[in-house]
C-alpha cells in the first residue's frame, strides 16, 4: 500500500497548444484578414474582428457563428487610436482576455514619388504605420498585465524588394518591420512577435489603388500569379500554435514565380 503522499494525482497542466486563443484582427472585412479569421475560428479560436465596413464584419461573424465558431466585431478605423483601444476592450469584455493581435489593416496608394501624392503618402502612413502602432499600443498594456501575448504584423515583400511607385508603401511596411524587431527584443519573453510578409495575394487590395495605370498593371499581375489568402492564414495559424516559448519571427510568403 502506498502512503498517502505517494498517490499519483491526474497530471493536469496548463497546455498552451490546446488553449482556445482570443485573437483580435484589424482589416478583417476582406482578403487576408477575413481568410485568417475564418481559419482561426474553424480551429477553435475566438476572433474579434475590426474594420470600417460593418456589413462585411457582420456577415463574416454570422458565417463563423453558423459554422459553430465564436466571433465578435466592432467598427474600427485604425487611424483612430480610440478605435484600436476599443477593439481590444471588446476582446476583454466578450472573451475575457487577449492572446493575439493581428495588425493587418493596410492600404497602398502607389505612385512615383515625383508625382507628390501627399494625400496617398499620409493615408499609407496613417493606416499601415500609425494604425499598426495603435494596435500595439492597445494590446501591450493587456499583454503586460497578463504576462503573455502575441503581436502579428502583416508586412509585405514590397519592403524587401524595393521597386518604383512603391517607395512610401514599402517605407511604411519597413517601419513596421523595424518596430516588430524592437518589440521582440524588448519583450524578454513576455510576448511574442511575428512579422508576415506576403507577396502577391489574391484579394481586393490592388483594386483599391487610385492611380488607374498602376492599378490595372498590378491587378493584371495579381490575376496571373497571386496566391490565395488562405496561404497567409495558414502561416498565422502556424505562428500562433507554437508553444509559448517559441517565437516565429519573420515569414515571407510569395508566389513561387514572383521576382
Ligand atoms: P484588402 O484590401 O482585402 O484588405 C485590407 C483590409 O484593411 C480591409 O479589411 C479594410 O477594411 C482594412 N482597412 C483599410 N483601411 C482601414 C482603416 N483605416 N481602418 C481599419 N481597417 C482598414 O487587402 P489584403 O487582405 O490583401 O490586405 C491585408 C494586408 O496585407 C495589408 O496590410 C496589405 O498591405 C498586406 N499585403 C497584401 C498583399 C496583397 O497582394 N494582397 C501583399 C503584401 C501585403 P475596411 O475597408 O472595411 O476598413
Amino acid at each position: 500500500m502506498f502512503p498517502e503522499f505517494c498517490i499519483v494525482q491526474p497530471f493536469i497542466r496548463y497546455d498552451p497548444w490546446n488553449r482556445k486563443k482570443v485573437v483580435a484582427i484589424t482589416g478583417a472585412s476582406s482578403g487576408i484578414g477575413e481568410a485568417t479569421a475564418e481559419l482561426l475560428a474553424a480551429k477553435g479560436a475566438k476572433v474579434v474582428l475590426g474594420a470600417r465596413r460593418t456589413d462585411a464584419l457582420a456577415s463574416l461573424t454570422d458565417r463563423i457563428q453558423k459554422a459553430g465558431g465564436q466571433a465578435a466585431y466592432q467598427q474600427t478605423d485604425v487611424t483612430r487610436q480610440t478605435d484600436a483601444a476599443s477593439l481590444v476592450q471588446l476582446a476583454l469584455s466578450a472573451f475575457g482576455r487577449l492572446d493575439v493581435i493581428i495588425n493587418n489593416a493596410g492600404v497602398s496608394q502607389l505612385q512615383l514619388l515625383e508625382d507628390v501624392d501627399v494625400e496617398g503618402w499620409e493615408q499609407m502612413i496613417d493606416v499601415n504605420l500609425k494604425g499598426t502602432l495603435y494596435g500595439i499600443a492597445a494590446a501591450l498594456p493587456v499583454f503586460k498585465m497578463q504576462g503573455y501575448g502575441h503581436i502579428i504584423n502583416i508586412i509585405s515583400t514590397a519592403g524587401i524588394s524595393i521597386v518604383p511607385t512603391m517607395g512610401v508603401y514599402a517605407a511604411t511596411k519597413n517601419a513596421v518591420r523595424t518596430i516588430s524587431e524592437a518589440l521582440r527584443q524588448e519583450s524578454k519573453g513576455r510576448w511574442r512577435v511575428t512579422g508576415i510578409s506576403p507577396g502577391f495575394v489574391d484579394t481586393p487590395f490592388t483594386g483599391k489603388i487610385r492611380n488607374e495605370g498602376i492599378r490595372s498593371v498590378l491587378t493584371q499581375r495579381a490575376n496571373e500569379i497571386a496566391i490565395p489568402a488562405s496561404a497567409i492564414a495558414e502561416a498565422v495559424v502556424y505562428a500562433i500554435s507554437q508553444p509559448d516559448q517559441v517565437d516565429i519571427g519573420d515569414i515571407v510568403i510569395r508566389p513561387a514565380i514572383q521576382d
